[in-house]
């Protein structure tokens, strides 16, 4: 068995780690790298290992850095499968089509400056590999074991990260560990307990290893029940003194949770009435697979969606377009 680790390494992004055994690659994410320019350009086009040589990638959740290299990935001769959890593949669709749209529009204005004659730039993708991607998503259920070569098999366990994110435990029977199985454990990225609408992270044991990422160093977070009372606190003193609060917040994940506590504390009657808008047409897209999926929502959420719509309230309106 061997392991090596080609991102999300001394850098948060690109998260890229690959498990051989028994001649068989399985690559656990395949994130894009985002830095400047030309690195982010070099480091997205080439991949430190022989792309057609990977039997299978290993999903944990959707976010563009653990995801957003899989066109890539295909377009140098990948051919699948790419395991994930049903609501992360709904995801994928949204983010990697923005990805690409992204890539083609960078790679338009490089073109656009380049000196007369000089070859053009290809995008490190492009919105067809992602058509070619995402029919090579294999779904797979929380909690139940799959098999993804004759020595690997795997299962899927709450992270409590977005929508879909799971931990990956691997089960590797082979003579090239000791005492088989070996069982690794990989978190993606982890969620707290009692932040909203998700479950809380499933606590794993029994392992014989485990990889693990730390964005956040040593920084402690302050525990996800507080959080209500913080925001609740910054949004009345606001309000209070005749402001606006804007509220810059990662599209998937971190806008459908300040969205719905911001709902629970006008429900309380904890903050007077006022309009929320938002801002941004990938996070309404991504509202939209939220709502798609209440099998991943934790009891309170669940309890709560039988009597409202969480993330449609009425005060709210979801900005499409830069204009009007
Ligand atoms: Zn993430």
């Amino acid at each position: 068995m061997k392991l090596s680790f080609h991102g999300g390494v001394r850098t948060v992004t690109g998260s890229k780690h690959l498990l051989e055994v028994k001649g068989r690659n399985i690559l656990l994410e395949c994130g894009l790298f985002q830095g400047r320019r030309a690195e982010a350009r070099e480091r997205n086009s080439n991949f430190p290992f022989t792309t057609g040589e990977v039997d299978a990638v290993i999903l944990s959740h959707a976010h563009i850095d653990h995801s957003g290299a899989l066109p890539a990935l295909v377009r140098t001769g990948f051919e699948g499968p790419i395991y994930c959890t049903d609501a992360t593949a709904d995801l994928l669709g949204v983010l990697l089509r923005d990805s690409a749209q992204i890539a083609e529009r960078d790679v338009y204005y490089l073109n656009k400056r380049l000196p007369k004659g000089a070859p053009p730039i290809e995008p490190f993708y492009t919105r067809k590999d992602v058509e070619k991607t995402l029919p090579m998503l294999a779904v797979r259920s929380y909690d139940q074991t799959f098999q993804v070569t004759d020595e690997v098999s795997a299962i899927f366990r709450e992270a409590g990260h977005i929508l879909g994110a799971a931990q990956v435990i691997l089960n590797i029977d082979s003579d090239e560990v000791p005492n088989p199985p070996f069982r690794l454990g990989f978190t993606g990225d982890l969620g707290r307990d009692h932040l909203p609408i998700l479950r809380d992270p499933y606590q794993i044991d029994g392992l014989d290893a485990l990889i693990m990422e730390s964005t956040y160093g040593d920084r402690l977070h302050e525990r996800g029940e507080d959080l209500k009372a913080l925001l609740a606190g910054v949004v009345s003193r606001t309000v209070e003194r005749g402001g606006r609060l804007i509220i810059p917040a990662f599209s998937v994940g971190r806008t459908q949770r300040v969205v719905y506590l911001l709902h629970e504390l006008f429900n309380e009657g904890r903050l007077p009435a006022i309009p929320i808008y938002v801002d941004s047409p990938m996070a309404s897209e991504a509202t939209e697979v939220y709502r798609r999926h209440p099998e991943c929502y934790d009891r309170k959420a669940s309890e709560w969606l039988e009597s409202e719509d969480i993330l449609g309230f009425r005060r709210l309106t979801y900005r499409r377009s830069r204009s009007g």
